[in-house]
């Protein structure tokens, strides 16, 4: 085995660049393995190239995953305001948006990119690209890793950060997930989350592009298990839009339990039903002469209004707004008020931003995130059963765990 490392750090990503730099700010000889030809391409994606950094409100009711007390447990250690110093230090002023989301002043995902790989260099941290590890065994009171390519190197503690299964484009394949398993770790089962929904409907296909500002849930029989209001987008296939991607986890595990999950549009949420259909009938009334296609133009849509008017039983749109029933206007006022659409699927992984599930967090110490089951072994980031909401939060996660995980393992 040709060299041996007291720390190496498996995965360039947040948090991977995170344990580096603070294992090589606590003293210890660092290299970082990255699979792909450059650091951080899933970081320069985040935030649609601006870096939702974190969140100024990153109370515990946002993570998700085995045990609330252990994420909590791990952000108190590096919690949103030593993030802040720490990025600050690094030259990146900090701003804090709508619902308390954290950008850097330059909107530039890569000035964040930019500073770490800097402070990585300052601090002489050997960073290797190109490099999967495809192995990881015990070797003395070491490891010995196995790099594609065939070569084998030696580490003293290692690091894993390869992440989750979201976005593989950016590198995260899985294979961090694999390794771990082959060590003895158990996963909870991956689910993609953050990620647009499919929906059973075969219509869905003449509504692509679509887009409206409603309120969307989540619900099993009539328990509503989550509800977020915004700009909802219809796909070929189903719906996204940052509402849509905010409740995505909770449908994905309802689908997953097999609870036959249902996504319910409201398109007029600042309405309530009787309002809405006192509103239809006086638009009905005033343009009595028009045909309802043509009635409901400037109020919806017009991709939108054929597909709800057979969606809600009225076969012939070129029947006169005057001419419809009551009956018929107060279906379609309550369709408008509650479109339900069973939950298939996920978009697949390549669209998802955030993995559910990962590493079982009982395998792992929270004082040290230092494997129980193999000691040596450190975990950071998304490859551990957490994940956040929308907004900032999994990238604290991964500053968060990184930097626990990089001290824990420079000290040991
Ligand atoms: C499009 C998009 C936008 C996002 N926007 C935001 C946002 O604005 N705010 C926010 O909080 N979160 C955001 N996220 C989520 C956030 O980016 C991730 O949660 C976070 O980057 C996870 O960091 P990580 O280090 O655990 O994993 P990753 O960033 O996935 O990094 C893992 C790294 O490990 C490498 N690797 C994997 N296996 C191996 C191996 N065997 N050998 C060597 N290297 C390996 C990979 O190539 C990769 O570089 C976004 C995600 C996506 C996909």
């Amino acid at each position: 085995m040709a060299e041996t490392t007291q720390v190496t750090v498996i995965g360039g990503g947040s948090s991977g660049l995170m344990a580096a730099v603070s294992a090589s700010r606590a003293g210890a000889e660092i290299v970082l393995l990255e699979r792909l030809d450059r650091v951080g391409k899933k970081l320069l994606a985040t935030g649609n190239g601006r870096c939702n950094l974190s969140n100024a409100d990153c109370s515990l009711s946002r993570f998700y995953g085995g045990d609330p007390a252990f994420i909590a447990q791990v952000l108190t250690r590096f919690p949103v305001a030593s993030t802040i110093d720490f990025f600050e230090a690094l030259g990146i002023a900090c701003k804090t948006e709508d619902q308390g989301k954290i950008y850097p002043q330059s909107d530039q995902a890569s000035a964040v990119l930019d500073v770490l790989r800097w402070e990585l260099d300052r601090l002489h941290v050997e960073v290797r690209t190109g490099c999967e590890v495809t192995g990881i065994a015990r070797a003395g009171a070491g490891f010995a890793l196995s790099l594609s390519g065939g070569k084998e190197i030696g580490a003293g503690r290692v690091i894993l950060a390869g992440g989750g299964k979201a976005g593989p484009q950016f590198g995260s394949d899985g294979s961090g997930l694999r390794l771990a398993q082959k060590l003895g770790h158990h996963l909870i089962e991956p689910l993609a989350a953050i990620v647009a929904l499919r929906l059973g409907a075969a219509f869905l296909r003449r509504l692509k592009g679509v887009k409206f500002v409603g309120r969307v849930e989540v619900r099993c029989g009539d328990d509503v298990l989550r509800q977020e209001a915004g700009e909802i987008l219809f796909t070929d296939n189903g719906v996204s839009g940052p509402p849509v991607l905010q409740l995505s986890r909770t449908a994905a595990v309802a689908l997953q339990q097999n609870k036959a999950p249902r996504i319910v549009l409201d398109l007029f949420p600042d309405s309530g039903l009787e309002e809405l259909d006192a509103a239809l009938a006086n638009r009905f009334r005033l343009q009595g002469h028009k045909s309802l296609a043509m009635g409901l133009v400037g109020l919806l849509n017009k991709r939108l209004i054929p597909v709800l008017l057979a969606e809600a039983g009225i076969p012939d749109p070129s029947l006169p707004c005057g001419a419809l029933p009551a009956q018929e206007r107060q279906r379609l006022a309550a369709l408008l008020k509650g479109w339900s659409f069973p939950v298939v699927g996920t978009q697949p992984w390549p669209q998802a931003q955030v993995t559910a599930g990962g590493i079982a967090l009982d395998e792992v110490d929270p004082a040290t995130l230092e494997s129980r089951l193999v000691p040596g072994l450190y975990f950071c980031g998304e490859i551990l059963d957490v994940d956040g909401d929308c907004g900032g939060f999994n990238l604290q996660w991964a500053w968060s765990s990184g930097w626990l995980a990089g001290r824990s393992a420079a000290s040991r």
